[in-house]
Order: C-alpha cells, then structure tokens, then sequence
C-alpha cells in the first residue's frame, strides 16, 4: 500500500472538486477536478474492459491533450505501467518501443495517424484507440469507450512499489531504452519539485514542452495536479501562442527547455501583459548563462533550473531563484535527499563511486536519491552498468565546487580531445551564445590528423551579416576559453537539429561534417 500517484490524485479531487484542473486548448475544453476525475475513472474502467491487468503496458502516442492526462492517471488506478511515446518518432522507432514494451492498448490523434497505419498490422495484440472520433478500420475508438464505461472508481489495490510507467530514453547514447518508475519514486520526484518551485493551488501552470518527456510530465504537470492547481495544455509549443496564453489565463508557472526560452524572446514582447508569470523552470538541456540573464531581463521573471535525466526521475538538482545570476551555468544544488559524486572516470566499465575527485575537479557525475529508476525493461545488463554499486553512472562530465553547486560540462560522449586537451563544447557553446549576433549555437570535434580532433562551431545566425571573422575574433578576445578550445571552422545554418526535449543531436552535425569534410571515406 502506501503513497501512489493515484492516491494523492482522489484526495486532490475531494479537496478542489470544483476548480479547474485543466483546460485542453486545443478542444476549448475546460474541466473541474471532480467532472476530470469522472474521465479518469471512466478511462480506467474502459481498459479493465478490454482486458488490461495489473502490469500491462498501455502506451500514448499523442501531442498535449486531455487525454494524454487522463491515460496517465486512468493507469494509476489500475496498475498499469503508463508509456508515453515521443510524437516525433518515424513509424520504424515507434515500431522498436510497441515491440519493446507491448502494450495492450496504444492511443493515437488523428495528426499522428500515418505513423499508427504504418505499424498497426505488426501488433495485432495491440488494440489502436483513436481519440479524435470514429474511424474506420479500428475497433471502437476512445470516446466511444469512455461514453460506455462506468464512473465507478476500480476497486484495485495499488503498492507505492508497483510500477508507475516505462519511459524510452531518446536513444542519443543508442537504442532507446525503457525505463522502468515505481509510484514511490515518481511520488518523491512530485513532493521534492513542489517544494522547489513553490507550488501551491493558486499556481496556474501551462504545459507547453512535450508531456510524454519526464521533464515535463514529473517535474511541471505532476506536481501542480497533486496541489491542485490549473493547468492550461497546449497541444505543441508556439511561442506567440505561449504568450498570448500567459496574458489570457494569467499563467504564473511553466516548464520550457532552452531552446524555447530562446524562441520567446525573439517575440515582440512588448504586445503581451505577461505580469502574471511569476517563475520560468528550465532544463533538460544546457542553458548559457547568457540566456538566462536575457530571459531574466526581459521577460522580468525569476527562473529555477532542473538538472536530470530520465532514469532518476528526473531531476537531481536545482538552481533556485536565488542563485540565477550569481551561479548562472551551474545546474545547482542536489535535490533534497539526494546525494552526488564526482568520480573518475573508467574507460573500461562503470566508474567506481569510491574513486572521487578532490573538489573542483571534473569527473563522471554519479547520483544516489530517492527517484532513482527500478531499472530498464529487460535489459539486465544495462541496468547493472547504470546502477553499478547502487550510484546511477549519468555519462555526464562535471565538477562540484566549494559551495556544493554541480557545474555540468558535458556528455562524456560529447567531449573533444584536441591536442591530447580535452574540450568541453558547452563552454566554447556559451561563449558563442553570448554574442549578439548569434541566435544558437553548437560545437562538435572534427577529425583531424594533426591533432587528433580540432572545433567546429554550426552557428545559426541572428544578425545576417556576421562572419566568421567576427566569431574568431570573438573568440579570441574572450578571456574564458583558451586558444585551443577555439572553433577552427565554422559552420552557418539555418537551424541546429534538436529532439524534443530540446537537446541538440550531435550525431546528426558530426554525420554532416563527415559528409562534407571527409570525402573518401567509404
Ligand atoms: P539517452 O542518451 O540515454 O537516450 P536521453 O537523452 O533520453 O538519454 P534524458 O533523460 O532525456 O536522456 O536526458 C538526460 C541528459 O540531459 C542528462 O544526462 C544531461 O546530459 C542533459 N541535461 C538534462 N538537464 C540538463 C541541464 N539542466 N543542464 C545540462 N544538461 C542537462
């Protein structure tokens, strides 16, 4: 028994029946806690209808939606293990996840319903619920489903130890995996957030990044439901609708990665009252401290950062308020109950969490917390590796200072080593990033016979007409990164390939400088 995302939910509901708990934008729809919880419930009943038990998987494949939200509840009634699937994924890696988890039943939208049509006829165990209205060729669709099924609340006893949901890693290191929450630990990842962004029920949150992303999902939308507040949910991001949402429904919290800060500042902001907003939470991805002054300055609000990654929850540390500008590029302070580590780095295998680095020097960051993932489905020796002697191994680069604050250089797999140096390209990213001129920004290692590799910066321009020149000299001028760490080549494009959580796919660049500057290869 115990404490379960289902649980704190009923008790929510009783306590706030009649306010609003969400307003899907996209169906101009707008629901109490009391009239959502009756969609839960109803939800829960129509997959106990069609044969889902305890442990089964029922995946989402949808935009932000009402009934993303409602899934995600529907299955803490029941225990089933809740999977939400990356909208942007081509039919093939949506096939490798259906194929991974087999899920009993996938709910899809109509915008995604190519890829659905592409794979259904591979998963006849799979039954296909279509949430915008009839459609021929699948069984009833979801609506249909609800509108029969019982408001009855299922009498089923969930363990805060049962599993919650599997969530597929983006696959930047490799195939995706799925990684597997328990209700304890997702409880635990929900209770620490809402003390460090000080929810409270008068919060009115936006969902804007991508829900089936656990930064999004655990570290903004959770949280607010289990105070009570609102939550206004956007089917995609788009920043003048961001905006207008702010000014409109008098939004005072949201979770956004970088890149979209980023967007919402080339907006005229001038047209928009958005006094309403009162802290911005950032991460997922690394954020130049350039930017957040910027977003500090002109958006006039106080911003909180989140450090993580999926198999811890996510988030294992915060840069509060307090510490924006002073500690601007540190990814803050371990989460309350959390412990981290510097460790050396082992080039052979996991790095031994007895093997730590003297303060202020960088090593492999590991993490021991409350949140910490069950394991990865089906992969035994993933999980080993990742959870060697009980320390999640992030394959993140960083160092700890004086004050206790994590300062995030890198992926391990992201560093470049020129000269037998090592380059950390976030460094030489948030140099780039401060310059005017310069919208994004994102370094790689170009291969090189001389000194082994050597820096190419891809640059997007914001100001048409600077040069190269202007960036090496730029460069060259700031006293933050020395000689060699400056970008050798330069690369102007129109935009930097991000996922959806908003993480630049270096594999992409590297492919692409490959392709240009290596020709003879085979
Ligand atoms: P995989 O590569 O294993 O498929 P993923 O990209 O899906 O993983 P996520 O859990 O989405 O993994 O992201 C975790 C990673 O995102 C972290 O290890 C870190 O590199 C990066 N990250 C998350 N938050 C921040 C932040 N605030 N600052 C810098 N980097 C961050």
């Amino acid at each position: 028994m115990g404490t379960t995302i289902g649980r704190i939910f009923d008790l929510t509901v009783q306590k706030y029946a009649n306010k609003e708990a969400i307003y899907d934008v996209r169906k101009n729809q707008r629901l109490s806690y009391s009239e959502w919880s009756v969609q839960v419930n109803k939800l829960a009943n129509a997959l106990l209808a069609e044969g889902v038990t305890k442990g089964d998987r029922v995946s989402t494949f949808l935009f932000n939606t009402e009934e993303l939200a409602t899934a995600f509840f529907a299955c803490t009634k029941i225990g089933a293990v809740f999977n939400p699937i990356n909208f942007r994924l081509t039919a093939e890696e949506v096939a490798f996840i259906l194929h991974d988890a087999t899920p009993k039943v996938v709910l899809f939208e109509k915008g995604l319903e190519p890829t659905v049509k592409a794979v259904k006829d591979r998963f006849s165990k799979t039954s296909f619920w279509h949430i915008d209205g009839e459609n021929p060729g699948y069984a009833a669709s979801y609506h249909q489903r609800i509108a029969a099924a019982s408001e009855e609340l299922p009498d089923i006893t969930i363990d805060e130890n049962d599993l919650y949901a599997i969530m597929y890693t983006s696959g930047t290191t490799g195939r995706p995996k799925g990684v597997l929450h328990s209700h304890r630990e997702i409880v635990e990842q929900s209770l620490i957030v809402i003390g460090a962004t000080k929810l409270d029920s008068y919060d009115v949150g936006l969902v804007t990044a991508p829900m089936f992303h656990c930064a999004e999902l655990h570290c903004a939308f959770l949280p607010r439901i289990h105070v009570g507040a609102s939550n206004v949910i956007l089917h995609q991001f788009d920043p003048k609708k961001v905006l207008s949402l702010i000014e409109e429904e008098k939004i005072t919290k949201f979770f956004a990665a970088p890149t979209m800060w980023n967007m919402l500042l080339q907006e005229d902001l001038e047209k928009y009252d958005i006094k309403s907003l009162k802290t911005g939470l950032y991460g997922a991805a690394p954020m130049a401290p350039s930017l957040v002054h910027a977003c500090h300055d002109q958006l006039g609000i106080t911003l909180v950062q989140a450090y993580g990654m999926t198999e811890m929850g996510p988030a294992i540390t915060f840069l509060g308020e307090k510490d924006q500008l002073t500690k601007a590029g540190s990814a803050g302070q371990a989460c309350l109950n959390h412990e981290i580590r510097i460790v050396r780095p082992n080039e052979n295998g996991p790095s031994d969490p007895n093997d730590v680095m003297p303060t202020g020097k960088t090593g492999e960051i590991i993490v021991k917390g409350p949140c910490m993932m069950a394991g990865y489905f089906q992969r035994e020796e993933a999980t080993e590796k990742a959870l060697y002697k009980d320390w999640y191994h992030s394959g993140d680069i960083g160092y700890l200072d004086e004050e206790g604050y994590l300062w995030v250089k890198d992926r391990v797999d992201d560093m470049i080593i020129s000269g037998g140096e090592n380059i950390y390209p976030r460094e030489v990213e948030d140099i780039l990033h401060a310059h005017k001129g310069v919208l994004d920004a994102a370094v790689v290692g170009q291969p090189d016979d001389r000194w082994g590799e050597t820096v190419t910066a891809f640059v997007v321009k914001k100001d048409s007409s600077i040069t190269e020149g202007d960036l090496d000299e730029w460069c060259k001028n700031s006293d933050q990164i020395a000689n060699y760490k400056r970008p050798r080549k330069y690369i102007f494009c129109e935009a930097l390939p991000r996922n959806a959580s908003g993480k630049i796919q270096k594999f992409i660049l590297r492919k692409q400088i490959e392709d240009m500057f290596l020709p003879n290869k085979q």
